[in-house]
């Protein structure tokens, strides 16, 4: 009986050998991860089969011809099966197989990819490109095909989006400190809405829950403004319950120079997008709220948010503002506004704010618009 167990171990052994071996004879095949980034192509999503190979996105190369098809950057694909060459030649329409732009449901599949051992030229000229072959077509890495082919690839990390032949992205996301401006005297109220038992609007669907979202920006905006020297003073803190009344009784007591309440917006219809910035009704023909309005306003149009007009809204006696943090902040001749920056409850605004570097972007803004506010 020992014997034999001696001998099966043998082979167990030999089995487990050649298991061995026969991994390092595939070390070339490399996992390849589907990628489901956005894509946009001159500013239109498209639909890629793309891989996410040793951390490095791989497009189908007969993807990106076809999407670049027709304009500027287009190029041609001829296939030579017996020398296994590519041949791309470039300012030539691309003749489509039918195939192309078409990826693959599913979230989580993973394939092997192989490294390609196919030549590509380029207009002629051998072009060295690291390539990998997943079912039966090439793929490269879009930076390389970008710079060989001379299109634009640009990774938006905010939005988390590929993006070829676009407008090129706002690469600056904080101003360089203007270091004239002294601004440690300068007390910005931030007030992120609701909160606590409060939540606001909730999108259970997406799971945004506007206290929370509120918060997220408030934090972020709140510093950014202290690293830019601002004194900053949060109505509530995370999760915290305020009441209208003693938001406004802080505005009172404080008297900063800035109130600005950070608010997400809801419509009865769903169907309302946009961003939609608050004032004070005592200067709905010009003033310092409706200022502070315009650049929130233009910084949210350079994020590609539709802008709403500037709401202005009366109490029931037309004394003052209908919002009691703009009509205490009012009284005290202190400037407020309250940003909605996107409609919670409507697709199209909800693609704006569900993340947090989303969100952030949003903090970037209002901070960018503030401190043009306040130091100009
Ligand atoms: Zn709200």
């Amino acid at each position: 009986m020992r014997k034999r167990g001696r001998i099966l171990g043998g082979f167990l052994l030999a089995a487990l050998l050649f298991a061995l071996l026969g991994c390092v004879g595939l070390a070339a095949a490399q996992k390849a991860q589907l990628n489901n980034m956005p894509v946009l192509v001159y500013d239109k999503t498209i639909g890629v089969e793309a891989y996410n190979i040793n951390d490095n996105n791989y497009f189908k190369l007969r993807d990106v011809a076809q999407a670049l098809s027709g304009g500027d950057k287009s190029f041609e694909i001829q296939y030579n099966n017996d020398t296994n060459s590519i041949y791309i030649s470039t300012g030539q329409r691309y003749t489509s197989l039918g195939t192309e732009l078409s990826p693959p449901q599913g979230s989580n599949t993973i394939k092997q990819a192989v490294s390609s051992q196919a030549a590509v030229y380029i207009d002629g000229v051998r072009a060295q490109m690291t390539a990998y072959n997943i079912d039966g077509y090439t793929y490269f890495k879009l930076r390389d095909l970008g710079d060989a082919l001379n299109f634009s690839v640009q990774y938006d990390d905010a939005q988390r989006r590929v993006l070829i032949e676009c407008a090129p992205l706002d690469t600056t996301p904080v101003p360089p400190p203007d270091t004239t401006v002294d601004r440690s005297d300068i007390v910005v109220m931030v007030d992120p809405g609701h909160g606590g038992s409060e939540s606001g609007t909730v999108n259970k669907e997406m799971g945004l829950v506007e206290s929370e979202i509120n918060y997220t920006v408030a934090e972020h905006l709140g510093s950014l403004l202290r690293q830019a020297g601002y004194q900053v003073i949060f109505t509530r803190g995370k999760g915290e319950t305020l009441s209208l009344t003693n938001r406004m009784n802080m505005i009172r007591e404080v008297k900063p120079d800035l109130v600005i309440s950070v608010h997400h917006n809801a419509t009865e219809a769903h169907n309302a997008t946009g961003a939609e910035v608050l004032a004070q009704v005592a200067d709905k023909n010009g003033g310092p709220s409706t200022e502070l309005a315009e650049l929130i306003n233009e910084e949210y149009a350079k994020m590609g948010q539709k802008v709403r007009p500037i709401v202005y809204r009366y109490n029931s006696t037309k004394t003052g503002d209908y919002y009691g943090l703009l009509r205490a902040a009012a009284g005290v001749d202190v400037t407020a506004v309250i940003s909605e920056f996107a409609f919670m409850d409507n697709p199209t605004d909800v693609e704006k704010i569900n993340s947090t570097a989303k969100l952030h972007q949003e903090a970037e803004a209002l901070f960018r618009a503030v401190d043009a506010f306040l130091t100009k």
